[in-house]
């Protein structure tokens, strides 16, 4: 019995990620993305995750469904410095709440930079962070969008392939157990 209530459990829970479409809603309360970063974090963040039925949203989130919230942030909390982005966890379930750090991105991309390449690279970031919760996957890929290391030319670049978004990776090998902190990284 023990074994059924965990399968029904699962298959309850698997639709709410996979299944349907879901918004992530941007809160960038300290306005740190100007205007033109914003609309090339929406183009690149459609790109590559509008086909899995997942947009993006700045600050008014008003379309019905299901909401991923990101909020943008300056800096990472004490003791992940050089952290790009989380994902939180509790307990095994990954949860529909996101952060990107924005001075730790900048300082990590070098500058200048572009409006538009740093909004892919923030893109990129919070992609890879949504898939964590979309997929329910706390490991890593050994390519795409999930793949732990994410170079700064590979988050400038204008090619999209390598973050390509592939359900069924093979996961990254060289990567221990994850940390079970909520802490699900995106760092250099
Ligand atoms: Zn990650």
């Amino acid at each position: 019995m023990v074994k059924h209530g965990s399968i029904l459990i699962a298959l309850l829970v698997a639709p709410l990620a996979f299944g349907g479409s879901w918004t992530v809603c941007v809160t960038d309360g300290s306005a740190l993305l100007t205007p033109p970063v914003r609309g090339a974090v929406t183009r690149e963040f459609h790109s590559l995750m509008g086909g899995h039925g997942t947009g993006l949203a700045f600050d008014k989130c008003t379309k019905d469904g299901s909401r991923i919230h990101l909020v943008i942030k300056d800096e990472p909390p004490d003791g992940l410095e050089g952290v790009l982005g989380l994902a939180r966890r509790n307990r095994d379930r990954i949860e529909p709440q996101l952060q990107v750090f924005y001075g730790s991105l900048v300082r990590y991309l070098g500058e200048p930079n572009s409006s538009e390449a740093v909004g892919r690279a923030v893109a990129r970031v919070a992609a890879h962070e949504a898939a964590h919760f979309l997929e329910q996957q706390s490991h890593h890929c050994q390519r795409g969008l999930l793949q732990a290391m994410l170079s700064a030319y590979e988050l400038l670049a204008a090619d999209p392939v390598p973050f390509h978004f592939d359900p069924q990776c093979a996961p990254d090998a060289s990567e221990g157990h994850a940390p079970e902190t909520l802490a699900i990284s995106a760092m250099p």
